[in-house]
């Protein structure tokens, strides 16, 4: 039998968020048992739904939206973007600097694919969420990963940050708020990101997805906003904020050096191009999410379900024995750290699968996120308190026994 094998450009790109532990659970549930997923970032089917209001616009404007939009997005679309960033100071931003997509996940593969040339490098943090690492695999690039310091708050590493630049480094992935560490990076720490990239000349890509979900007192910089020499590439959308992941709707804005970046903008205009346009029917919600009173604060306030849920989680994942974790200042996500050699742990998917047999918990482990030791876990805390607090009640359970083999 002649084999059928996949290209040789797929062998080193991995995304395990949906890997071997999630097609187990899927195995599990095909055989009829319930299991209480804390792996994906994925607010909907939680019970947070879209405002009404975006719904509302999406269905009025269906029976307009058959046919294909502008590569790059819809004007109005487009416009309510580009006032967005321009009322946060970057007045020289266009319409033209907006590329609409389905979901930010294809405006990074795309920015990256239009970038990187085989062996150009691109530095990502580590944990990252993987796309990332990925999108500049599949791109034929080689993700150097810069540490983000568990000690400091996850902040990354800005020693470490330098000493991993090098002559084939294009560019600098920076996500703030982080996904899987829950970090908020501060303005100084964005200042020196910027200085690192404006002495090497590197591209900013600024993954902003889960810019409005900030709890407490911290405040979320928009990278673009620090500096207008510097290419930087802005991405963010409705997915999280406005809980609408299974619209697939996303944006890049280009800001800073257009002009010496003219031929890689051209590129990017090839790309776009070639898949024709992003899905047009939820491109009609994207001046409503931005215009009018339709965010996510209600929610990430002090009584709001986010919120209290965040403080459960982080309160109880804390009390568990040979368990720690930094309480994250936004995103959905908590990553915490296991004591290995008190579980033994020298392989964290064996981990997520045995807590999913015993426990049937489904939790992303930390290599998934490009982490490199065996030593953490990511979990969502979206569930309400209820099912948080049984998921937890039983990972305490789990662990209060495990040994790995
Ligand atoms: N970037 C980050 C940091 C994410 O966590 C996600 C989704 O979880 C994405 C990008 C992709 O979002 P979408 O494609 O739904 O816009």
């Amino acid at each position: 039998m002649q084999l059928i094998e996949k290209s040789t450009k797929l062998d080193s790109v991995c995304y395990d968020i949906r890997g071997p532990v999630l097609e187990q659970a899927k195995r599990l549930e095909d055989e009829g048992q319930r299991i209480l997923k804390l792996n994906i970032g994925n607010p909907a089917p939680f019970g947070f739904e879209a405002p009404e209001e975006i719904l509302i616009d999406v269905i009025r404007n269906l029976p307009t939206a058959q046919g294909y939009s502008d590569s790059k997005g819809l004007y109005s679309a487009r416009k309510a973007v580009m006032q967005h960033y321009q009322a946060m100071g970057l007045r020289s931003v266009t319409v033209d600097d907006i590329y609409l997509g389905n979901g930010v996940s294809e405006m990074i593969v795309m920015s990256v694919q239009g970038l990187l040339n085989n062996g150009d490098e691109m530095l990502v943090p580590a944990p990252d969420y993987p796309l990332w690492t990925a999108a500049v695999t599949l791109a034929g690039g080689k993700a150097v990963h810069y540490t983000c310091d568990e000690q400091a708050g996850w902040f990354p590493d800005i020693d470490d940050i330098k000493a991993k630049v090098s002559s084939r480094t294009k560019g600098i992935v920076v996500i703030n708020p982080n996904n899987p560490t829950g970090a908020v990076y501060s303005r100084e720490l964005l200042m020196q990101i910027v200085e690192v990239a404006r002495q090497h000349n590197l591209v900013i890509f600024a993954d902003e997805i889960y810019s409005k979900i900030i709890y407490d007192e911290v405040n979320h910089v928009p990278l673009a906003t620090l500096s207008d020499d510097l290419l930087t590439l802005t991405f963010n959308g409705l997915s999280k904020a406005y809980r609408i992941c299974g619209f697939r709707s996303g944006w890049m804005m280009v800001s800073g050096a257009k002009q010496a970046a003219k031929d890689f903008i051209a590129g990017l205009d090839i790309l776009a191009s070639m898949r024709l346009c992003a899905n047009v029917p939820v491109q009609h919600a994207i001046q409503t999410a931005l215009g009018g009173y339709q965010t996510i604060d209600d929610l990430v306030a002090p009584g709001g379900r986010l919120y209290e849920q965040r403080e459960l989680a982080y309160q109880m994942l804390n009390d568990i024995p040979g368990v720690s974790c930094v309480k994250p200042q936004g995103a959905m996500y908590l990553f915490p750290k296991l004591d290995v050699k008190k579980f033994n742990i020298h392989d964290d998917q064996q981990f997520a699968l045995d807590l999913l047999m015993k426990e049937k918990i489904l939790i992303v482990q930390g290599t998934g996120f490009n982490w490199p030791q065996p030593d953490h876990f990511r979990v969502v805390f979206l569930p309400r308190q209820r099912d948080l607090k049984d998921a937890i009640d039983r990972l305490e359970h789990f662990l209060s026994s495990y040994r790995q083999a």
